[in-house]
C-alpha cells in the first residue's frame, strides 16, 4: 500500500481504479474507534481525478511505512530473514538519524510555542493552496494533544527528514472539536494569518 520508492501511497479510486498519492495529498485523517491492533485510521485524499475519496490505512502503515519500518518488514525478516534491501536500508538509515536526535517529521505547537516531533497519525486536516505550493495543516500535539496549525513544503510532509528550516503557524489555539478545527482552519489559510516560526529541534 505505501511505495518506499515513489513515496506514495495507493488507495483506490472510483473513477481511474487505482490512485497513488503522498501524504501531502491527504486531506483529513482520523483515527477510527474501536480496539483494533494496529489502529485504523480512515484518510480523505486529493485524488488525481479531481475529486476527494475516503481510504483506509493502518497506523504502521501512515507512520512507519515512510521509514522502511512497516510491519510486513519486519514480518518477512523474522521469517525468512530476507528483506526487500530497499525497506531495510531505508529502515537502518532512519533508525541511525532518529538515534542522532533528528525527527522524520517535526511541527511547531502554537500551545507550548515549541516543536515537536509528530507522525502522520497527528495529522487532522491538510489544505492545498499556499502561494508556494504550501500546505496548510491542522495537527494534534502527541504531548500536550493541542491542535496547532502550520503551513509547510509538500517536502516538508512527504520527505521523511526533510524538515523546513522554518514553518507558517497560525498566532491562535484551535478547539479539539475536529469540525470546527475544519471551519477556523479553513477561514485561517485564507486570510494568510501565518507567522512564521523556526522548526530546530535543539
Ligand atoms: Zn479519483
Ligand atoms: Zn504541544
Amino acid at each position: 500500500m505505501y511505495d518506499a520508492l515513489t513515496a506514495r501511497y495507493t488507495f483506490s479510486c472510483p473513477e481511474r481504479g487505482e490512485a497513488r498519492v503522498a501524504l501531502s495529498s491527504f486531506r483529513r485523517v482520523e483515527q477510527l474507534p474501536g480496539p483494533s491492533q494496529p489502529a485504523v485510521f480512515e484518510i480523505e485524499f486529493g485524488c488525481g481525478c479531481g475529486t476527494e475519496h475516503p481510504g483506509l490505512v493502518s497506523h504502521d502503515e501512515l507512520d512507519w511505512a515512510p521509514l522502511g519500518l512497516g510491519g510486513e518488514a519486519r514480518f518477512v525478516n523474522l521469517m525468512t530473514a530476507t528483506v526487500d534491501p530497499l525497506d531495510a536500508e531505508l529502515a537502518d538509515l532512519a533508525a541511525r538519524r532518529i538515534q542522532a536526535g533528528q525527527w522524520p517529521w517535526s511541527f511547531f505547537c502554537y500551545a507550548e510555542d515549541r516543536p515537536r516531533p509528530m507522525f502522520p497519525s497527528a495529522f487532522v486536516v491538510l489544505a492545498p493552496g499556499g502561494r508556494g505550493g504550501e500546505v496548510g495543516l491542522a495537527v494534534r500535539c502527541p504531548v500536550c494533544s493541542s491542535i496547532s496549525v502550520n503551513l509547510v513544503s509538500a517536502q516538508h510532509l512527504d520527505v521523511p527528514f526533510h524538515n523546513d528550516r522554518e514553518v507558517g503557524v497560525v498566532e491562535q489555539v484551535f478547539p479539539a472539536d475536529a469540525e470546527r478545527v475544519v471551519e477556523e482552519f479553513a477561514a485561517e489559510l485564507d486570510s494568510a494569518g501565518f507567522d512564521s516560526r523556526r522548526l530546530g529541534l535543539q
